[in-house]
């Protein structure tokens, strides 16, 4: 899942990206509104966290100019202020939500997850294929009943998989959703990481649930 921090205290967009790279998300920043705009519009994000007072304009105005350019994803609107008022105004703007600084990092996570469950519409907090479960809060995964210690980047690929399950996804597909605005697609490094996570999903297990397509992507199904 990929997630555009629109904030320019680089202190509070820093602490937020540390946060939830931890916790297997992609995350770009943006430090005005005119590069917020810009990356919105041109990357594929699955929520956007937008601060209310940006130096060149304000959240508000620019919640409303993504809505009315049809951005559909999640916006989490952040600000200093909390007064009635303002969230209102936010809501109203087109925001899903709404979180006055300072927070909490748990309840501002609990926040984006419920985000996710709500744009996925779906309130489950487990995704299965086959004998695979994620758990979308513990982060466990499980093949079988057997645990399986994953790395970041490869709980990150995964959910984007399981998300997706019975569907091709190519490679871009995939660098757009689970790697930040410096991939370099000269690399080969999602293929590297899709064959760490074969060696921890597949291996040993009759029924393999990674398969690649040839040209065209990869798909993960039973
Ligand atoms: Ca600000």
């Amino acid at each position: 899942m990929r997630v555009l921090i629109i904030e320019d205290e680089k202190k509070i967009a820093e602490f937020i990206k540390r946060g939830l790279k931890e916790e297997g998300y992609t995350v770009d920043i943006a430090n005005n509104a005119e590069k917020g705009h810009f990356s919105a519009t041109t990357q594929e994000y699955d929520l956007i966290i937008l601060d209310l007072m940006l130096p060149d304009g304000d959240g508000i105005t620019l919640c409303r100019k993504l809505r009315d350019e049809k951005f559909t994803k999640p916006i989490l609107m952040l600000t200093a202020k909390g007064t009635v008022k303002d969230k209102v105004t936010g809501l109203d703007a087109g925001a899903n939500d709404y979180l006055t600084k300072p927070f909490a990092f748990e309840e501002f996570l609990a926040r984006v997850r419920a985000l996710m469950r709500k744009s996925d519409s779906e309130q489950t907090t487990k995704l299965l294929v086959a004998d695979l479960v994620l758990d979308l809060l513990s982060h466990k995964v499980t093949r079988a009943g057997k645990e399986i210690d994953l790395t970041s980047k490869e709980y990150a690929l995964l959910e984007y998989f399981m998300r997706n399950a019975g569907q091709v996804v190519t490679r871009t597909m995939i660098s757009e959703h689970v790697w930040d605005i410096n991939f370099d697609t000269f690399t080969n490094v999602i293929d590297v990481y899709i064959n760490y996570l074969r060696n921890k999903i597949d291996e040993g297990f009759n029924v393999k649930l990674i398969h690649t397509l040839r040209g065209r992507g990869y798909i993960l199904k039973e």
